[in-house]
Formats: C-alpha cells, sequence, structure tokens
C-alpha cells in the first residue's frame, strides 16, 4: 500500500511526528499511516490528519514487547518510510523492527525532505561537528526525537480508517521489576527558559547567584556535564548535551560555559541563546545570539536586578 508511517508508544510524540508527515505523504501522494497501542488515541490521530490508523491489539502492556507486531505489519503492508518516535522506548523498538525488516535505520533525524523522488533525512554526526545526509532506500526506517517538529493542528470534521490489528507481541520480553524514577530536579526538557551554570563558577554557594537570576528570569537551572558528574552540585538529569538531556527553550542563557561541542549539541534548538563568560574565544559564543564577554560574578549581580526591575 506505501504510504508514509508513523509510530509512537507516546501519542503525543506521534502527533508531532505527523507534523512532518503529512505534508510528505502529500508531495508522494500517498497516504498518512499511523500505528498505535491505544484504541482510545485514533481519532486524535485522524483529526490531526492521519488517513489510515493501525491499532496494534495485543496482549501485552508493555510498548517493548510490539516490534515483531510493527515490524510485521510493515513488512505486509510495505510502507515508503517508517517514522518512529526517539524515546528511549522507541529508539529500543525501532532498532528491532528494523534487524527485522532488514533495512537501515536512521537515528534522531532532525530534518526530513523529498527531494529528486528520494526522502532525504538530516542528523548531527560527530557530536554537532557535522550533519549527515541519507537517502531511505527499500523501507526506510527512521527515528525522530520528541519535539522536533510542533504538534499539528486537529479537524475533528476530518475522517481517517480505523483498522484493528491483531498484533502478536514478543513473549521473550518479560518485565520483572519496575522501579519509578525518582526525579531530583526540574524536567529542563520542558523548560521554557533556562539558566545554565558550568564551571566557571568557582564554588558551590555561587549556584545562588545563578538562582536567583533564575528566579527572577522564571527560569529552569542546568548545568553542564562537569556540575554534575564532577562536582555533583546539582542533579544528573539537569546537564546538557549530547550525553545528557537536548533541550528546546526559549530562553537558554548560559554562566561560565564554555560551550564545548558536546554541550552545544545538546543546546541548538534553543531559540535564543545567551552566553556569559570571560573569554571572548570560548566556543558558546560561536553558537551564541548574544553574548556578554566578563566577568559573571560581576554581571549576573547586574542583570538580575535588571531582571527584577522589569517586574
Ligand atoms: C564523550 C563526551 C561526552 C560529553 N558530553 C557532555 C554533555 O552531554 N554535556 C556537557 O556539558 N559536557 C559534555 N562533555 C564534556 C565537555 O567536553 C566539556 O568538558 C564540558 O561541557 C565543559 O563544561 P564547562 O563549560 O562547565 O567547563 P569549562 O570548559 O571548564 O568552561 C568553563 C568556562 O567558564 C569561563 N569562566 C571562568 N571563570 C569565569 C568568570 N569568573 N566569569 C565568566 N566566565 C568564567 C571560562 O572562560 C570557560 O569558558 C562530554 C565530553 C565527552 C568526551
Amino acid at each position: 500500500m506505501a504510504g508514509i508511517w508513523i509510530y509512537s508508544e507516546d501519542t503525543v510524540v506521534a502527533q508531532q511526528l505527523m507534523t512532518m508527515g503529512r505534508p510528505l505523504a502529500d508531495q508522494l501522494g500517498q497516504p498518512l499511516c499511523v500505528m498505535t497501542i491505544y484504541e482510545q488515541d485514533a481519532p486524535e490521530f485522524v483529526a490531526a490528519g492521519a488517513n489510515k490508523v493501525f491499532v496494534l491489539k495485543g496482549n501485552s502492556a508493555w510498548p517493548e514487547s510490539y516490534a515483531p507486531a510493527v515490524a510485521a505489519l510493515a513488512a505486509k503492508e510495505s510502507p515508503t518510510a517508517l517514522f518512529i518516535g526517539a524515546t528511549l522506548r522507541g529508539k529500543d523498538l525501532a532498532a528491532k523492527v528494523a534487524a527485522r525488516l532488514k533495512t537501515g535505520l536512521v537515528t534522531d533525524a532532525f530534518a526530513i525532505r523529498f527531494e529528486n523522488g528520494e526522502i532525504e533525512t538530516d542528523r548531527v554526526m560527530y557530536g554537532g561537528l557535522a550533519i549527515c545526509t541519507e537517502i531511505l532506500q527499500g523501507i526506510g526506517v527512521v527515528t525522530i526525537p520528541p519535539r522536533t517538529f510542533e504538534m499539528p493542528n486537529k479537524d475533528t470534521s476530518l475522517t481517517g480508517d480505523i483498522v484493528l490489528v491483531d498484533a502478536g507481541v514478543d513473549s521473550t520480553m518479560v518485565v520483572g521489576n519496575v522501579c519509578p524514577i525518582v526525579r531530583l530536579g526540574a524536567d529542563i526538557t520542558k523548560a521554557e527558559r533556562l539558566v545554565c551554570v558550568g564551571r566557571g563558577l568557582g564554588k558551590q554557594e555561587d549556584m545562588k547567584l545563578a538562582q536567583e537570576l533564575a528566579a527572577g528570569l522564571g527560569a529552569e537551572i542546568g548545568c553542564t556535564r562537569s556540575i554534575a558528574e564532577d562536582y555533583h552540585w546539582l542533579p544528573n538529569e539537569t546537564y546538557i548535551g549530547l550525553s545528557g538531556q537536548k533541550v528546546k527553550p526559549v530562553l537558554y542563557l548560559s554562566i561560565g560555559v564554555s560551550g564545548q561541542v558536546q554541550h552545544v549539541a545538546g543546546i541548538r534548538d534553543s531559540k535564543i541563546i545567551v552566553a556569559i563568560d570571560s573569554n571572548e574565544n570560548a566556543p558558546i559564543f560561536a553558537a551564541a545570539d548574544y553574548g556578554i564577554v566578563g566577568d559573571l560574578y560581576q554581571i549576573v549581580p547586574l542583570l538580575t536586578e535588571a531582571v527584577k526591575n522589569q517586574r
């Protein structure tokens, strides 16, 4: 049947992928199809523009178990491309699906185009030093990180088919124990404003400078890996970068962060990047929209005062 197919165990992420998938399907003249394991969410996908929604009905509550079902349906229906939300679970599933389909897997694509009759994807390589463009062949399986695309508009007058599919789940996967994650800091991936601290801060007590500025801005606090992993001043889930969290705030403001490539890989989707650093050659300034060269111990209190006076 061909088509542009979307799958995520997270309904919000699946809809974000539809924002990319709908125009792509239109360009190809093919349907946009969504696979979901939640029957109750199927009408939402139709309202967001899906021509067809496959509801995978299996006897497992664990999204991880559905890789065989996703792969089997894709093998049967032969979509042109299958886009999977790159959540932790989605990444795991995508690798299994691609292996079952004996096809290639593009991970963490941030741009998808239809050019010269082919689907091209872009993804970041070498910690952000290069962009790799790939052309899909066969059933191209591609993962896309959450929040790469905005949510689509909904129109409840749209129509689409909802098809229930008997899904064979992976019975070799057994969940023995479930431990909820205890989050120590704020969820910085959802923050609209972020103040990010780096090793420019001389001692832990100086964190209060960042906290006061963040309070004035209504911002959450993030940090570099060094602050979390080496100094242990903030929890690990608040460090930003290639091996940390990828953030997408409206405002990212760094204090004493040099801006090494592994850090910048996590902030490049921020809308406005402001950097304060005493070294005018610090790489963070190449990524920043606004830069202040100077001593953070002088600048941050002035900035905090100015922000307070604005309110
Ligand atoms: C495989 C790998 C993965 C990595 N992943 C990540 C990651 O995900 N996230 C991450 O953050 N890092 C990551 N790193 C580490 C990264 O390479 C850097 O070492 C780290 O980001 C540096 O942190 P920093 O900017 O706090 O410190 P530094 O690089 O030491 O920078 C401190 C900055 O503070 C400035 N400064 C000093 N005093 C003042 C002052 N008084 N006023 C103003 N400015 C001042 C300095 O000029 C300097 O620019 C990774 C490294 C590797 C090898």
